[in-house]
């Protein structure tokens, strides 16, 4: 496996992993040989448009995936042991102990006639065998971790704020003390200011824990606040792979550098969204070579016909004829 920090030991390691959803009596890959290596306490950005499997790589991994996917091919190691992701029994003594999930909509996950800090206590009672007791005490824990006052841990969900019932899911999620939570554009329901509020809780939680988190979003600005590394994702497959500061100083992908050119920056005077011209690829009808090529302003004649490898490149990886070794007999095909 090619991988930024293939030196040192994984914590969690996905080798050439590949999903495909069943619908309609047709199979569609939603992810291709997905592989990288998360480190602990490293916190990386899946960052992608719509259908761009982010989301399915994510729910892989917890052994979350909706009964018409199938693993079709590759492997999760946690600590160096293989995962069982396809088998839900199999799974259940991993999730919360060993990898959470922080979803969107803290609404929706919430039991709305149960008090919260009966919420937070359930997963010590059943994955780690407290006492009601004991995981109470937990769960008050968590409470101040996140920044609840524990005297709130009586309130039902629809009393908090949008912003306080996102806490109280970061708080179940840490109950159990995991290494790896997955957070699944959990600021995306938010307005800006409880979004960075958020945004700077995972980060104090993740150096106070040691906490690696894997953070999907298609905003990159929100990576770009909370992220060591980022990993873009396109049509189901891997396109580049990067530290922060070496992606967003220097994209090497095209739709890396179309998805910076759509942030709008304030700061800089750039106030203007540029939006990526055309749509994400269906993946019923998947383009032929790159994925990317019927949108991409440098595609060459290669372009539609080869799929471009996910090659190491200086300390990331980038999949994209631009940066193949050999170049030679490249015509560009677009302006
Ligand atoms: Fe563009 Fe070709 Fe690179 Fe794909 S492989 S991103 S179409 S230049």
């Amino acid at each position: 496996m090619t991988n930024l920090s293939q030196d040192k030991a994984s914590l969690l390691e996905v080798d050439g992993l590949s999903v495909e959803y069943r619908l309609k009596g047709v199979s569609l890959r939603a992810i291709d040989r997905v592989s990288f290596a998360l480190q602990a306490g490293e916190a990386v950005g899946l960052v992608g448009e719509s259908g761009s499997g982010k989301t399915t790589t994510a729910m892989a991994i917890a052994g979350l995936l909706s009964p018409n996917a199938r693993v079709s091919g590759g492997q999760v190691r946690y600590r160096g042991n293989l995962l069982s992701i396809d088998n839900d029994a199999a799974m259940r003594p991993h999730r919360w102990t060993e990898t959470s999930v922080v979803f969107q909509g803290a609404m929706n996950a919430l039991n709305p006639v149960h008090r919260i800090i009966k919420q937070i206590a359930e997963p010590c009672i059943l994955k780690l065998g407290m006492s009601r007791a004991e995981a109470t005490a937990r769960a008050r824990e968590v409470l101040e971790l996140v920044g609840i006052p524990t005297d709130r841990g009586t309130a039902y969900p629809h009393e908090l704020s949008g912003g306080m019932r996102q806490r109280v899911m970061i708080a179940m999620a840490l109950a159990c003390r995991p290494s790896i939570i997955i957070g699944d554009e959990p600021t995306t329901a938010l307005d800006v200011i409880t979004q960075a509020q958020i945004l700077k809780l995972l980060g104090k939680l993740r150096s106070q824990l040691n906490l690696a988190l894997i953070l999907i979003t298609h905003d990159l600005s929100v990576v770009a606040e909370s992220c060591d590394r980022v990993m873009i994702m396109y049509a189901g497959r891997i396109v580049e792979d990067g530290t922060v500061a070496e992606i967003f100083a220097k994209p090497k992908h095209p739709y890396t550098r179309l998805l910076i050119e759509s942030i709008p920056n304030p700061a800089s005077g750039k106030r203007i969204i540029r939006p990526i011209p055309g749509d994400p690829p269906n993946l019923m009808n998947r383009p032929s070579g790159c994925a990317f090529h019927p949108r991409c302003p440098s595609a060459m004649g290669v372009c539609a016909t080869e799929v471009p490898s996910l090659e190491k490149f200086g300390w990331g990886r980038v999949a994209c004829h631009l940066h193949r070794s050999s170049q030679e007999g490249r015509v560009a095909v677009h302006a």
